[in-house]
Formats: structure tokens, C-alpha cells, sequence
């Protein structure tokens, strides 16, 4: 895995890219993108020898790192196999897959409808929840992100709606706790957690439970900030949803299959939702895969009625085979405890340890391999480091303290006035540690503009 300098190649590859790729999210004459010559594990290259500690896990999916060799190998097999096959069939790939996701889900969420990716499994959670309740709103959380589609951005609770937001019927949006940024000004976790509930009630009795189908929250909020909500928010939200009829749905697309410690961010907090989407993790994004863990009062709705919703590529048998090998890796790697404690002994207490001594750290809050950084000009008045959504000079030390991450061979995941510690499941404690060191130098050039 040693980086060997081929700068001619990459200048080709990025002219090539330059020329005909049209970037996601990206303002296209603006952008320089790194092209990438290979990756392993925890690391990934340039063509011109450098070498970067990935602090994102790419888009926060790379669960088990790159290249993994068991998960290419079964991805090869099953090319060689049956590369391809319809939905409508029984697959072994598909049906293994189904069954080893739906061991992992809290409760009887036993039924899988695949998808490709986080954001089509969000539509389709939404579309089963209007089916089930015959209702046509939901109601979700700001601060939270659930993709790009129509649907799945018009519920995202954050800028990265806005382009897109026409004002779609039904969509409604809340306040959920965040202690650090309060909406409820409150100043304990219970206050905070006895305010949000009252609030959702109270939208909810204003927006007429009869009209609700349902509520969607990310069970932990992932690119929105990594907020773990209070003790009795979730079993709260759950009691709710019950009572009025409610189907609840937590979006695990980030936070599941061991990116928190656990196999769902759910397992935390005792409580089962009645659909969870989930994507990335998966199969470590190795081929693209999401999906819907659906209970069985929601499956059995569409017992004998159809399910008016589908994909050609719905559990495409070389996604399924790396899931089925993503999962089996994890188990046998012991992958989610090793995330569980990494975060509780190398990544939690060094954070922490690093905010006592960089006055720009506002706060440090996460778990397992899931942790940010709310990076602030004052602690006490906790005025973001830069505005949020900054771009160009505003933006100054945010891009300032990403460019000092590279120099140091980290590649940092970092979000308006947040950067993100949310490496491998499977990072080593060394290369931990290794980020902390990058970080530490990085945060000192963020201390400027405090
Ligand atoms: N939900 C959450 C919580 C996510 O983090 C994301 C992606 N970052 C999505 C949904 C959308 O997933 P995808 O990009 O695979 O469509």
C-alpha cells in the first residue's frame, strides 16, 4: 500500500474529469478535485505520493475501510456467478443478504425492500408509512439530512434544502433537542429532552394527528452535527407515535451497521421504530445498497395489496454479496466493538483532551466512531467559527483548518463550523491516534480566528 508518485497519470485523470464530470453539491468551475490513485484500509493516495489518514470514511460509508479482501473477493465471485438478476426473483445473494440485515434490526423488523442508496430508501419509507396510515404529512427534524432526492430533501431539516424546496404539500418541520445550541433554552439534558417532547406534541395537536403519517428522525442526526438526543427522547417520541397512530421511522443511514458501537444507533436507546432506512454501511458503499427494515404490522398491510413502488436495480446481487460479506467480516473482525472502544478509549477521551487545550473546540460530542467538533470564534458566547453555509472569505478558517489537516495527512470531514472525527469502524488504535496528532496541529491554526 505504499503511494508511488505518477503525477502525469493524475494530471490526466483530472483533466478527463474536468472536462466531462459534473460534481455533486459543487459550484462546477470552482472545484479542484484530488484524484485519487488508490486506496487501502484507513489510507488513500494521490498520484503524486501523498497519503491521507481518511477521517471521513468517504461519505461516512467505508465502515470496514477500503479494499477490504474478503469483500472484493465475494463481489468477484458473485460477478462471476450471476452478476445480475430481477428483483422479482429469489436470488441466494438477495435472500442471505435480507436475512443477515434483518437479524441485526431491533424488534420485528424482519422484511427488507432493498434499495440503491440512503436517499431512495427514504422515499420509499415515506411512501409505506402514507400507504399504511392513509395520511398524507410528516413531520422532521431541522438540523438533519435524509438526501438528495424530491421527497428525501424536502424533509432535510438544513441548508441543503433549500435550492430544492417548492413548499411541498405535507412536509412539516420541528425542533429536536440539541443541548449544546438549544431551541428550548434550556440547560439540562432533561429540560431539554421534556421541552422537545412538549414541542412535537404540540405541532403535532396544531397540525392534526389525523393528517400525520409520520415522523422521521435520524436516530443519531449525522452531517447535521452528531447529536446524540437526551436519555427518554427517543422511548418518548416512540410513546407518541403510538398514541396517535403514528408511524415512526428512523433514519440509520449514517449511524447504522456499527458506526456508533452498535449494529443500529437505535440498540443505544432501547427502542424500536416502526421502519428504519439504512444504506452505506451496509456493504461499506463497496456497490451501491440501501434499504427499508419494515415491522411486521407495516409489512402485513401489503399482504395482499401491492406495494405500488420499485427499482430495477432493487437488491442487485453484487450489492447483496458484499453486504453479505461486509457483514460476516464485521462479525467475525469484531468490527462494531472495536468502534464501541475505540470511542470510549482512544477517540472520546483524546477529543476531549484536545478541546481542554484549543480554545476554538466548543464542544466534543459523539460515540463510537462518530464524533464532531463545533468549532467556535468564543466559547462563552459559542459563535460558530465561521457562519453557518460561509463560503469564500467568510469560510477563511474553516478552509484554513481543513488545508492544515491535509498538510498533516489527514483527510477531514468538515461541515460549516464542524469537523468530523468519523474514521473506519475498523481503525486501528494507532491510526486513531494518528488523527488525533493531525488534528491537534490543524486545530491550532483554527485557534487563530478565535
Ligand atoms: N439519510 C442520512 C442520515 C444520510 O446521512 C444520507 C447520506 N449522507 C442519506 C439519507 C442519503 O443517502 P444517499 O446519499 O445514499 O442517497
Amino acid at each position: 500500500m505504499t503511494p508511488h508518485a505518477d503525477p502525469q497519470t493524475g494530471a490526466a485523470v483530472k483533466a478527463a474529469d474536468r472536462a466531462h464530470v459534473f460534481h455533486s453539491w459543487s459550484a462546477q468551475g470552482l472545484i479542484d478535485p484530488l484524484a485519487v490513485a488508490g486506496a487501502e484500509g484507513s489510507y488513500f493516495w494521490d498520484y503524486d505520493g501523498n497519503r491521507y489518514l481518511d477521517f471521513t470514511s468517504g461519505l461516512v460509508y467505508t465502515n470496514i475501510g477500503y479494499q477490504h479482501a474478503k469483500v472484493v473477493a465475494a463481489i468477484q465471485e458473485q460477478a462471476g456467478k450471476l452478476a445480475t438478476f430481477a428483483p422479482a426473483f429469489a436470488v441466494e445473494a438477495r435472500s442471505e443478504a435480507a436475512r443477515l440485515i434483518a437479524e441485526r434490526t431491533p424488534g420485528d423488523l424482519d422484511k427488507i425492500f432493498f434499495t440503491n442508496g440512503g436517499a431512495e430508501a427514504v422515499e420509499n419509507a415515506i411512501r409505506m408509512a402514507r400507504l399504511h396510515t392513509g395520511r398524507p404529512k410528516v413531520l422532521s427534524a431541522y438540523r438533519s439530512y435524509h438526501g438528495g432526492t424530491a421527497t428525501a430533501v424536502n424533509i432535510t431539516g438544513d441548508p441543503r434544502r433549500w435550492a430544492s424546496d417548492n413548499g411541498t404539500a405535507g412536509v412539516v418541520h420541528f425542533w429536536a433537542p440539541f443541548l449544546y445550541r438549544s431551541p428550548f433554552y434550556s440547560s439540562t439534558e432533561a429540560e431539554e429532552c421534556a421541552r422537545a417532547l412538549t414541542h412535537l406534541e404540540d405541532t403535532i395537536a396544531f397540525e392534526g394527528p389525523q393528517t400525520i403519517a409520520a415522523i422521521i428522525l435520524e436516530t443519531i442526526p449525522g452531517t447535521a452535527g452528531i447529536m446524540t438526543p437526551p436519555p427518554g427522547y427517543l422511548a418518548g417520541v416512540r410513546e407518541i407515535c403510538d398514541r396517535y397512530g403514528i408511524v415512526f421511522v428512523l433514519d440509520e443511514v449514517m449511524a447504522g451497521f456499527g458506526r456508533t458501537g452498535a449494529w443500529f444507533a437505535a440498540d443505544h436507546f432501547d427502542v424500536v421504530p416502526d421502519l428504519i432506512t439504512f444504506a452505506k454501511g451496509v456493504n461499506s458503499g463497496y456497490v451501491p445498497l440501501g434499504g427499508v427494515a419494515i415491522s411486521a404490522e407495516i409489512a402485513a398491510t401489503f399482504d395482499k395489496r401491492p406495494y405500488p413502488g420499485g427499482l430495477t436495480y432493487s437488491g442487485h446481487p453484487l450489492a447483496c454479496a458484499a453486504a453479505v460479506a461486509t457483514i460476516q467480516v464485521m462479525a467475525d473482525e469484531k468490527v462494531v466493538e472495536n468502534a464501541a472502544a475505540i470511542g470510549e478509549t482512544v477517540l472520546g477521551p483524546g477529543l476531549r483532551e484536545l478541546a481542554e487545550r484549543h480554545p476554538s473546540v466548543g464542544e466534543v460530542r459523539g460515540l463510537g466512531v462518530f464524533w464532531a467538533l463545533e468549532l467556535v470564534r468564543d466559547r462563552e458566547t459559542r459563535e460558530p467559527l465561521v457562519p453557518y453555509n460561509a463560503s469564500g472569505e467568510a469560510n477563511a478558517a474553516m478552509a484554513a483548518f481543513g488545508a492544515a489537516c491535509k498538510k498533516n495527512g489527514l483527510w477531514p470531514f468538515v461541515n460549516m463550523n464542524r469537523t468530523h472525527a468519523v474514521p473506519a469502524c475498523n481503525v486501528s488504535e494507532a491510526e486513531a491516534k494518528e488523527g488525533l496528532a493531525a488534528l491537534d496541529a490543524a486545530l491550532s491554526v483554527a485557534d487563530d480566528w478565535t
